[in-house]
């Protein structure tokens, strides 16, 4: 027996859900097939940092747009996404200091609250920060975090009252084409038509775009992060931080604790069906010695727990987004290691695609993908390089 649906969407993790949550809203029925269960993916291992400061315009306008849902997530989508305000910290490494001042003012002239502040500032904001190795930062007042599989299951909850389907524990074996055109697909569930179907598949994006002859450029990348429990010496709280000069980032967490990850040490290549329960060997006494030089106090902590995850990369770290290979198929993929915070705008962009031939809210087509193939890689306007190494 075939099923039918306006739209076929593949994974249900945050692109999945932000995508039928949008489509619905224009009065379309998608079906959204998961092989395992919602958010089980990338999504479900994501650390939810919510910051406008790109190096990429582009970049910064999608997560601005994006920021104004999960500010106002009940009005917009209903019920919580888990967003707390921490502000947020962009530390550079000295040769990238005037970079880090044209961005502040691109995000400046986008409406981004984005500001420059010198060590001292810093200081003042959270005095449990080593500040002797730089000089400037930019600082995001409004900025922090969200819950990525809380936002995912709203997204869906609100999707699937529109009349989205969600089928979890099926997994896509082939996509079918007729004449050039989709036609639907073959999953462990039995056989499901539409003339759309949307890759969005996460680190196992390349594995789907085979189905359909695309030898789409998104490698595995694997990234562990671990919490600790913050002593009393440090205070209360920390700003969100991208820390560049110690390959870092950092966010408190709730219960008191502090969340770390590490900008080098991800490997690429990886099963994206590897063990995600276990950081690295090697990982949490690297990001130990890393955030107790930013954060010297910290010595006091101790070890909450370590986990990994993996994502969908690309050659320059940058998402692809819309129409590729036969008619009907979209790309929504390769969010390499940063996609969280730009979901909900991505969702919005893509329906007007699909759905008006054009995107309007941001333009999105800087992330084609064609432009592998034309060797017009994207690169910041003031370009920190790749964010991870
Ligand atoms: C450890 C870690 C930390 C991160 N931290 C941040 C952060 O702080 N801020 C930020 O903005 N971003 C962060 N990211 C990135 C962000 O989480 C991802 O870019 C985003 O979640 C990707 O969502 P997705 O829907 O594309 O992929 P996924 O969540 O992986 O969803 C894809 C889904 O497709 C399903 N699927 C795959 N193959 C099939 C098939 N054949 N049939 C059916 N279903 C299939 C999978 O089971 C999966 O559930 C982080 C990522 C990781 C791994």
């Amino acid at each position: 027996m075939t099923t039918t649906a306006d739209i076929i969407i593949i994974g249900a993790g945050i692109y999945g859900a932000s995508l039928a949550f949008h489509l619905t809203q224009r009065g379309l029925k998608p079906v959204v097939l998961e092989r395992n269960f919602i958010a089980s993916g990338a999504t479900g291992r994501s650390c939810g940092v919510l910051r406008m400061h790109y190096d990429l315009e582009t970049e910064s306008r999608l997560a601005w747009e994006s920021f104004r849902y999960f500010r106002n997530w009940d009005e917009i989508v209903g019920g919580d996404c888990g967003f707390t305000r921490t502000g947020f910290l962009r530390i550079v490494r000295s040769e990238h200091e005037e970079y880090l001042k044209a961005n502040v003012v691109m995000h400046q002239g986008i409406g981004i609250p984005s500001l420059l502040v010198n060590a001292a500032d810093v200081y003042r904001l959270a005095p449990a920060l080593n500040i002797d190795d730089f000089k400037v930062a930019a600082y995001e007042p409004e900025s922090g975090y969200a819950d990525p599989s809380t936002a995912t299951t709203t997204l869906m909850q609100a999707a699937r009252e529109r009349g989205a389907k969600l089928v979890q524990e099926c997994q896509v074996t082939a996509v079918t084409t007729s004449s050039g055109k989709v036609a639907g697909v073959e999953t462990s569930k039995g056989t499901y038509s539409a003339p759309v179907v949307i890759n969005s598949a996460g680190p196992w994006a390349a594995e789907i775009g085979r189905m359909v002859d695309l030898d789409l450029p998104v490698n595995t990348w694997q990234h562990d992060s671990m919490l600790i429990r913050r002593p009393s010496e440090v205070g209360p709280t920390l700003p969100t931080t991208i820390d560049d000069i110690n390959a870092m980032y950092f966010r408190p967490e709730t219960g008191g604790l502090t969340l770390v990850g590490l900008q080098d040490y991800n490997p690429i290549g990886e099963s994206p069906d590897g063990d995600t329960d276990h950081a690295k060997p090697g990982f949490v006494d690297r990001a130990s010695d890393r955030i107790c030089h930013r954060i010297p106090d910290m010595v006091h902590g101790s070890l909450h727990s370590a986990h990994g995850g993996y994502d969908g990369i690309t050659p320059d770290q940058r998402a692809i987004l819309g129409r590729a290979g036969p008619e009907g198929f979209y790309l929504v993929c390769g969010f390499s290691g940063t996609g969280f915070k730009i979901a909900p705008a991505v969702g919005a962009c893509m329906t007007e695609l699909i759905v008006d031939g054009q995107a309007k809210t941001v333009d999105i087509s800087p992330f084609k993908f064609s432009r592998f193939s034309d060797g017009e890689l994207l690169k910041g306007e003031h370009d920190y390089g790749n964010f991870w190494s």
